[in-house]
């Protein structure tokens, strides 16, 4: 599956501490009316919920890590999910210890973050649900 879209703006923005990470770009989305697009980040959260699909089970298995950690790398898409803007992230976070935990990015509160997003323009990929995978994926 493959779409082509034109790029209409790049944004640069940062949120503020204690901002709850995903809902705060949420809002953003929606205020500045973006549907399609991808985005990247870097900064620090006093904490986050990860996440890692299991696909024996079909299901997210989490884990709360509950330590400052350095955003070393945020990535992810912007599409349509249940009629609603739907930022897909994951994150790569070091510790303390310079360990890293990374998957899939459920939550997080900011220390720091500054992002960049790439603003795209044409009908957005819409996610829905994927029998085979058990995943909401783009479908059209
Ligand atoms: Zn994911």
């Amino acid at each position: 599956m493959l779409k082509e879209f034109g790029v209409t703006k790049v944004f640069q923005g940062s949120l503020k501490k204690v901002d709850d990470l995903i809902p705060e770009l949420t809002a953003i989305l929606k205020e500045a009316k973006i549907s399609a697009g991808a985005i990247t980040g870097i900064g620090a959260v006093t904490g986050a919920e990860l996440g890692y699909f299991n696909g024996q089970t079909k299901s997210y298995e989490k884990i709360q890590v509950q330590e400052s950690l350095e955003i070393v790398s945020l990535k992810g898409n912007i599409s349509i999910k249940d009629d609603g803007v739907f930022p897909h992230l994951h994150a790569v976070l070091s510790k303390k210890d310079f360990s890293v935990v990374g998957g899939h990015f459920f939550a997080g509160i900011v220390y720091a973050f500054e992002f960049e997003m790439l603003v795209l323009a044409g009908k957005p990929f819409t996610r829905k649900f994927d029998e085979a995978t058990g995943l909401f994926l783009w479908k059209e």
